[in-house]
């Protein structure tokens, strides 16, 4: 529900022609082959998969901090947890039913000892072929364990929040940052197969939670430009799975349940979803039986930041070398972090 997306909307067609001259996703390569290079993400031999350069890792860091600053007063539940989750708690999201595709399940070697040997045998003739020509024989003895790999950073504490019994009248208001993981290889480094989502979220009244996303629609869009980075905050879809999901995503841009802040990072032709507000109504709370105070369903909402994707964004935009990167944006990572989001904050309220 809070899939974090690139939209093509902004293509137009005289940048058609253009993609059409060169093949869509050479130009995000290019800056993939950029990053690489310089030694910022570090190659794994797999498309959206990378390792993280002490540099980069710091960037992602200090942008965490500040998001911490921006929703300090909202005085959240602190919530983290590795990036799996229960099986069955999953198969009860509905994530299959709207994103087959981009899930990861989890499978372990459940055989005995006559299994183990025959799990070598076929390994030891999958490894005299070339990466590319492996057969996969030596998986059939592979089971489903009962985790699957967390999809969103919220899908974790639905569940954990509905054990709790009904919300206090206030609701609630969790943090949550965690890996994620989509089955999307790409050659576009925005577009990641694991990556970091730090969020927040509301559970509570429908207009305790619509109040929320639209302070942090507000807030989200100041921390982008104290980053120095364009902000452009448009209506937005899930990429629902199958024929029928061109109609759930058309209803769910009827209902405006999700916007996300987009920003051009690898490709020039379109922009990339750097954060996303989104509105699930009832839909978790209906799952998992989240109730208000007042025994009504509740409804929930979150605010996501892609980390990797603002990080590189950055990068983009900045350059490559962070010492030569804008003195505010430099400020705000390495200097008085705090000070500067108190003072965003109050400009905002004034
Ligand atoms: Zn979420």
């Amino acid at each position: 529900m809070n899939t974090i997306t690139d939209t093509a909307a902004a293509q137009a067609t005289a940048t058609a022609a253009a993609a059409a001259a060169a093949p869509r996703g050479a130009e995000a390569a290019g800056f993939r082959d950029e990053l690489l290079a310089a030694g910022i993400l570090i190659d794994t031999g797999e498309n959206g998969l990378y390792g993280r350069s002490q540099v980069f890792e710091d960037v992602v860091e200090r942008l965490n901090v500040a998001i911490t600053h921006l929703g300090a007063d909202q005085q959240p539940e602190v919530l983290r947890f590795p990036p799996a989750m229960r099986r069955t708690d999953f198969e009860d999201s509905e994530y299959l039913k709207s994103f087959p595709d981009l899930a990861g399940t989890i499978h372990s070697f459940c055989g005995n000892d006559s299994g183990h040997q025959r799990l070598l045998r076929a390994l030891d003739n999958a490894m005299a072929e070339s990466d590319d020509d492996r057969s996969e024989e030596w998986m059939s003895q592979q089971k489903p364990t009962r985790l699957v790999l967390t999809p969103a950073a919220c899908y974790p504490i639905y569940p954990v929040i509905a054990r709790r019994g009904p919300l206090p009248a206030n609701g609630r208001t969790v943090d949550v940052l965690s890996y994620c993981f989509r089955h999307e290889p790409s050659l576009d480094p925005a577009r990641m197969q694991m990556f970091r989502q730090r969020e927040y979220v509301r559970l509570g009244s429908p207009e305790q939670v619509m109040a929320f996303r639209q302070m942090w629609i507000e807030r989200g869009s100041a921390l982008v430009s104290l980053l120095d980075l364009p902000v452009d905050v448009d209506l937005a879809n899930d990429p629902f799975f199958g024929r029928g999901g061109k109609i759930i995503a058309d209803s769910q841009r009827a209902q405006a349940l999700k916007f996300e802040l987009l920003i051009p990072v690898a490709n020039p032709n379109g922009k990339t979803a750097c954060l996303s507000f989104n509105y699930h109504m009832e839909h978790f709370g209906e799952i998992w039986k989240i109730e208000c105070e007042d025994g009504s369903v509740a409804h929930t909402g979150c605010v996501g930041f892609g980390m990797e994707r603002i990080t590189l964004a950055l990068f983009r935009h900045h350059g490559l070398d962070v010492n030569l990167w804008p003195d505010e944006v430099r400020a705000l990572l390495w200097g008085d972090t705090h000070a500067r989001i108190a003072h965003a904050l109050a400009g905002d309220s004034a």
